[in-house]
C-alpha cells in the first residue's frame, strides 16, 4: 500500500520524528514511536541530516518502523553534499530493508555552504533521478506555504514546486504554517498553476516560545496575532505557554481539517506525551489508555 492510494481513499494521519546523534542512545526514540504506534499512523516519516550526517541512523530508525510491520516508514533524503553513486547505494539500501518511500529534497545547507555540493542542485533533480533509476519509490516533496525563504517570489516557488511534479513527485508534504488563510490562498495559487499533487499538511506544534519563534522566523513563516498573543503573554511562562500553545495547535488542526487536506502530517520533535494530548484533545484518533 502506497501513502497515495490511502490519500485517495481518506484524510492520511502521520507522524515525523528525527533521529539522535550518533553518541546518542536510540531507547528513547525506540520507545517513542512504540507510543506513537498506538494512535495507528499511516506512515511515521524520519528526517535526514543535510550532508548526510547521521545517515546511519536515520537508517536504523527506517528500519525499526519498517521491521515492527505497524506503519509505513518514510525517509527524508537531501542533494547536499551527495554525488550519485552514494545516492544510488542508499537508495537501494532502502530498498532493500523495504522502505519504499521517500521525500526528495534539496536540503538546507550547513553553515557557510552556498551550494549542495553534490550531483542536484535542486530537489526537482533528485526526484527525476528517483524516478528513473528506482521507480518503486512513492515520492514525496516539499511545499512551501509561504514561499521558500531563498526563493525571489511566490510564483517562481510554485513554478519550481510545478518541476518536482514533473519530475514524478507523487504527493507534497509542507512546511509549517501557522497562517491558514495564506495557506488556502498558496493552494488556491498551486492549482491555477496546473500542481495537482495531493498535499500533506505539515503541523508543527506549539509547545515552547524559543524554538517556536526560531523555526518561524528562520523559514520566513508568519506569526499570526493569536500565536503571537500566547509568545506575549506566556513567553516567561513555559507551562501556561504549552497549555496555551497546545490548544492553539488543536484549533489549528481543526482549521487546516475544516479546510479539506489530503493529509495530516505532526511534526512531533520526538515528544510523543505532548503529541498525545493534542491529539486525544483535537479527536482525531482514541487509543485505549
Ligand atoms: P528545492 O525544491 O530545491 O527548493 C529550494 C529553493 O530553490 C527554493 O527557493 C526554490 O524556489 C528554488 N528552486 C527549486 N528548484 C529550482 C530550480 N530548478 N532552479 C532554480 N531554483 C529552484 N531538510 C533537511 O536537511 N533534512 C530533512 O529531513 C528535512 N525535512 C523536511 C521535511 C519537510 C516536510 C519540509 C517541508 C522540509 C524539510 N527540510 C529538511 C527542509 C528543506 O530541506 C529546506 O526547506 C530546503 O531549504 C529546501 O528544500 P526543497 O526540497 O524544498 O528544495
Amino acid at each position: 500500500m502506497k501513502v497515495t492510494d490511502i490519500m485517495k481513499k481518506r484524510m492520511s494521519f502521520s507522524f515525523e520524528v528525527f533521529p539522535p546523534k550518533a553518541e546518542q542512545s536510540m531507547e528513547p526514540l525506540l520507545d517513542t514511536l512504540e507510543h506513537l504506534y498506538a494512535y495507528k499512523p499511516d506512515f511515521i516519516s524520519c528526517t535526514y541530516g543535510a550532508g548526510g550526517t547521521n545517515v546511519g541512523r536515520n537508517m536504523e530508525i527506517c528500519k525499526a518502523i519498517k521491521e515492527s510491520g505497524k506503519t509505513i516508514p518514510v525517509t527524508h533524503y537531501t542533494c547536499i553534499g551527495n554525488k550519485k553513486e552514494k545516492i544510488r547505494e542508499e537508495l537501494e539500501t532502502y530498498l532493500k530493508m523495504g522502505v519504499n518511500h521517500i521525500l526528495a529534497l534539496r536540503g538546507d545547507f550547513p553553515k557557510g555552504w552556498q551550494e549542495t555540493r553534490g550531483d542536484f542542485d535542486h530537489a526537482n533533480e533528485l526526484v527525476e533521478y528517483i524516478r528513473t533509476n528506482f521507480p518503486e519509490f512513492c515520492i514525496a516533496v516539499a511545499g512551501n506555504p509561504e514561499k521558500h525563504i531563498q526563493a525571489g517570489s511566490l510564483k517562481e516557488d510554485i513554478a519550481h514546486l510545478r518541476l518536482k511534479q514533473d519530475a514524478g513527485g507523487d504527493y507534497i508534504m509542507t512546511q509549517l504554517c501557522y497562517d491558514v488563510k495564506n495557506y488556502q490562498c498558496w493552494v488556491e495559487q498551486i492549482r491555477k498553476a496546473g500542481v495537482t499533487l495531493p498535499i500533506d499538511a505539515g503541523i508543527m506544534p506549539v509547545l515552547s516560545k524559543d524554538p517556536t519563534i526560531r523555526m518561524t522566523v528562520s523559514n520566513g513563516c508568519s506569526i499570526p496575532k493569536e500565536l503571537a498573543e500566547i509568545i506575549g503573554k506566556y513567553g516567561d511562562s513555559p507551562e501556561d505557554f504549552k497549555k496555551a500553545g497546545k490548544e492553539y495547535t488543536v484549533k489549528l488542526i481543526y482549521d487546516y481539517i475544516n479546510m479539506g487536506i489530503d493529509g495530516l502530517h505532526i511534526y512531533t520533535l520526538n515528544k510523543w506525551q505532548d503529541v498525545a494530548d493534542i491529539i486525544k484533545n483535537a479527536g482525531i484518533r482514541s487509543i485505549k489508555e
